[in-house]
């Protein structure tokens, strides 16, 4: 009967080496996830989640494992490939060592027969699916590279170095597939699709049943890069894998503008009392869910696609401004002046015209503008504002728009500039 051949061809020991080898990555992943979310006080903020514990859950279901977002874009096929190709190796992992480690011994199996083959069928498909999905999205990162500023390349970078990481486990993951199946040919080989196509090409190779070693070394690579990912995931990019589903479902429906504890003129005047913080200075003034939102970033540009103040070539990013903030909470400098130190500078700040176009499209639903304008009241309270900039605020609270048009005319503003971005 078709069974799967778990640590078949590997040396009688390799097992315990492998959990063995495991622990050391293990331990690095828990203290990194612990530090990273201990901050957050993650379990106490998902149980108090603004929307409700039943919200909260639809969301991730729906942008989460739907990927409901990334799905709306036309480049986020990408993405879409890797999560769920990744999620079915993930599921296929599980049940190998859950049929060898805890079946086996119990003297039964669950990775046998008809399921068995249909399960190595899927894990072949979706497999591919990951690895076209990652190449693409390594290719595009590559191209887009020598356009991107020298602030941003060490985030670059790093998703090129964890992307090719992981496609090297796609990639041996179907290595060592041929390999088995051409050192232990089996009658249901072709269930295995990518890797039965394999054996032919490693055969004109010159690989026989003699060369055991060949695949010995591949899976001792294999399993070490699958440990090293392990354990840089919280302190790399791969972060937002965690963070954005806790994100989704910390998400409260809407923009943030108000004050967090607004306060009354009128009772200030009284009381004679004007020490009032009314913007924010550094990190630590954000609340404890805006700085754990800031690790969910994946980086992907969309709120710098959706933002006027981009395309119109200010030195607004909203997808920069996430970054800098992210950077500044990772390196556990939350006490830093954002606004002297140059991690936000005023003038961005002045640029954003709080359409909250960025805020629609940030697939992990991130609020860009949620930071920027709790800065702009600190550039109000600090005096640094210039008369255009007064009447631009003037302007957005009565009017609704920076121009100062009237509120009414918003949709015939609308058509016109849409008309005019057709003609241009
Ligand atoms: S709210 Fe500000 S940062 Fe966001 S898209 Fe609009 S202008 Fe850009
Ligand atoms: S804020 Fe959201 S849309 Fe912008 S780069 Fe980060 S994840 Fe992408």
């Amino acid at each position: 009967m078709p069974s799967r051949q778990t640590f078949g061809l590997l040396p009688p020991d390799t097992e315990f080496a492998m959990y063995l080898a495991l622990v050391p990555f293990a331990l690095v992943f828990c203290i990194g996830v612990y530090l990273r979310f201990r901050a957050a006080g993650l379990a106490r903020l998902l149980i108090n989640a603004p929307s409700g514990i039943g919200c909260a859950l639809g969301r991730l279901l729906q942008y989460g494992f739907g990927q409901r977002r990334v799905a709306q874009r036309p480049r986020g096929w990408p993405h879409l490939a890797i999560f769920y190709g990744f999620l079915t190796l993930l599921f296929g992992s599980v049940m190998v060592a859950a049929d060898w480690d805890v079946f086996q011994p119990l003297g039964s199996r669950i990775l046998l027969g008809t399921p068995y083959l249909y399960l190595e069928t899927l894990l072949d498909a979706l497999g591919l699916v990951f690895v076209a999905g990652l190449s693409v999205a390594l290719i595009w990162r590559l191209l887009k590279l020598p356009g991107i500023s020298q602030d941003q390349r060490p985030l670059q970078w790093q998703f090129l170095l964890l992307g090719t990481g992981l496609l090297y486990m796609g990639v041996t993951g179907f290595l060592l597939e041929g390999l088995r199946l051409t050192l232990t040919p089996v009658p249901w080989a072709d269930w295995s699709f990518v890797g039965y196509a394999l054996t032919g090409t490693l055969r004109s190779l010159g690989v026989t049943e003699n060369d055991q070693n060949i695949y010995v070394i591949l899976w001792w690579s294999h399993a070490l890069v699958a440990f090293s990912l392990i354990a840089a995931l919280p302190y790399s990019a791969l972060l937002h894998a965690l963070a954005a589903p806790a994100n989704l479902m910390l998400h409260s429906g809407r923009p943030q503008l108000g004050l967090d504890t607004p306060f009354d003129l009128r009772q200030i005047a009284a009381d004679g009392n004007f020490d009032v913080k009314a913007g924010v200075a550094t990190l630590a003034d954000f609340s404890q869910v805006q700085r754990f939102v800031l690790m969910a970033c994946t980086d992907c540009g969309r709120c710098d696609d959706a933002c006027p103040g981009v395309a119109s070539g200010t030195v607004l990013s909203p997808r920069r401004l996430v970054q800098g903030l992210r950077a500044r909470q990772l390196a556990n400098a939350a006490a830093t002046d954002l606004l002297a130190s140059g991690t936000v500078s005023a003038e961005a700040v002045w640029a954003c015209t709080t359409c909250g176009a960025c805020v629609t499209a940030c697939p992990v639903f991130i609020q860009p503008v949620d930071y920027i304008v709790p800065m702009r009241r600190e550039l109000l309270t600090r005096q640094q504002a210039d008369k255009r900039q007064i009447e631009l605020l003037g302007n957005l609270g009565r009017n609704f728009n920076p121009y100062g048009l009237p509120a009414a005319n918003r949709a015939q503003l609308a058509a016109e500039l849409a008309a005019s971005n057709h003609t241009s």
